[in-house]
């Protein structure tokens, strides 16, 4: 019923040349998948060459964070129609590194993801705590509020553009994966948590995604979760080979 998405977060890497090589890679070796929705995010600078690369493809482009203004004296950014008109068609939003080293908030992704959707795009709106929140007991608490505020206002129409990405911070780059059932409770938490936010139905359709150190290894296990609807890559997404693995994931 949900769609399984495997979406490949490329951080600060690849050049232009490097991005349309990694994406012709990845049209070879993707070509006839048609039961994954499969996502690349390159860098700002990559968008535009990279949308022409993947166009007619099965692979959808995502930028991996935006303002929330539309034009104007913000010196730096860059909003969702203009990453629309690059040829976006979503954006990654609230990663744990816009969160921690860019000190993004519940308010200013909510924001971001309200003005993403109302530009037609889709969000993937990144949540998770960190080690110290989840040994102090607090993860919960940190996942309600940053769904809670971070999906404020959002309808239950807009929220068929919304896929959540679980991502435990201590995970991410770390080479720590959550155990499938670490993932499970989360995800089945985080489901519960749009149902009271949404309804049901709504919470029935939302794709949760997992990451956090995914890796051809792993992902298996990971996807075998009733509640894990697809998965955020970091490292293992920068390479044709690796990616496409995770995109052919075995289901159990
Ligand atoms: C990420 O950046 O979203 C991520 C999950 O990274 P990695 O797969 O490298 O842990």
């Amino acid at each position: 019923m949900r769609k399984p998405m495997i979406a490949g977060n490329w951080k600060l890497h690849k050049t232009i040349p490097e991005a349309i090589e990694l994406i012709e890679g990845l049209k070879k070796e993707t070509a006839a998948v048609a039961d994954v929705e499969i996502v690349v995010a390159p860098v700002f600078t990559a968008l535009a060459a990279a949308a022409a690369a993947v166009k007619g493809s099965n692979i959808a482009l995502a930028a991996q964070n935006c303002y929330f203004e539309k034009s104007g004296a913000f010196t730096g950014e860059v909003s969702p129609a203009l990453l629309k008109d690059a040829g976006c068609s979503h954006v990654i939003l609230g990663h744990s590194e816009r969160r921690q080293i860019f000190g993004e908030s519940n308010d200013l992704i909510n924001r971001k993801v309200k003005a993403v959707l109302a530009e037609g795009l889709n969000a993937i709106f990144c949540i998770g705590e960190t080690l110290e929140e989840r040994e102090g007991d607090r993860m919960m608490d940190v996942l309600r509020s940053q769904v809670v505020d971070g999906l404020k206002n959002i309808s239950a129409a807009d929220m068929q553009r919304v896929v959540v990405a679980y991502e435990p911070v201590w995970a991410i780059g770390t080479g720590k994966t959550a155990t499938g059932d670490q993932a499970q409770e989360a995800h089945s938490f985080v489901r519960g948590l749009i149902s009271g936010l949404c309804g049901p139905d709504v919470a029935s359709q939302t794709r949760i995604l997992y990451g956090g150190s995914v890796k051809p290894d792993n992902v298996d296990g990971l996807m075998a979760q009733d509640d894990i609807d697809g998965t955020l890559v970091g490292g293992a997404s920068l390479k044709v080979a690796d990616f496409a693995r995770i995109v052919a994931f075995e289901k159990n």
